[in-house]
């Protein structure tokens, strides 16, 4: 269940559309960002087209700092996608990024071997089949 960094991490192709390009490119460069609303200084995630503060859509991209709580997480023991079959069982956790943004994520290294809830964490990035780099969090 541990993610290595030197094994490529086998997880189903992130769906990049025009809005969360900037995430993915970003993500391979070892940046973690977000959504930022040039109108009302709100961040926001997943990506959308307006601003679900404000509705502005003058939007743009800044990096965090990586570093999140633990807030949940689910360990998955079914095989949804064959990409995973031989990491089964899996952790899939939500954590709360420090500028208040919440994501979805993997865990890797000692917080995926015993998560606690309110842990810190801090963001890292894993490689995955197409050579796309992928933010998980370790503890910190
Ligand atoms: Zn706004």
């Amino acid at each position: 269940m541990t993610l290595s960094a030197s094994a490529p991490l086998r997880r189903p192709e992130p769906k990049i559309t025009p809005l969360s390009a900037p995430f993915w490119e970003m993500a391979n460069d070892r940046t973690l960002a977000t959504p930022l609303c040039n109108a009302c200084g709100q961040r926001h995630f997943p990506p959308g087209p307006v601003c679900p503060e404000c509705l502005s859509t003058d939007l743009g991209w800044s990096p965090v700092s990586g570093r999140a709580r633990l807030v949940s997480w689910v360990v998955f023991h079914q095989v949804y996608w064959e990409d995973v079959r031989e990491d089964v069982p899996y952790l899939v956790a939500t954590v709360d990024l420090e500028e208040g943004v919440r994501l979805i994520t993997n865990l890797a290294g000692a917080a995926a071997e015993a998560p606690v809830h309110g842990m810190a964490l801090t963001v890292t990035f894993v490689e995955n089949m197409s050579g796309q780099l992928l933010p998980v969090f370790e503890a910190a």
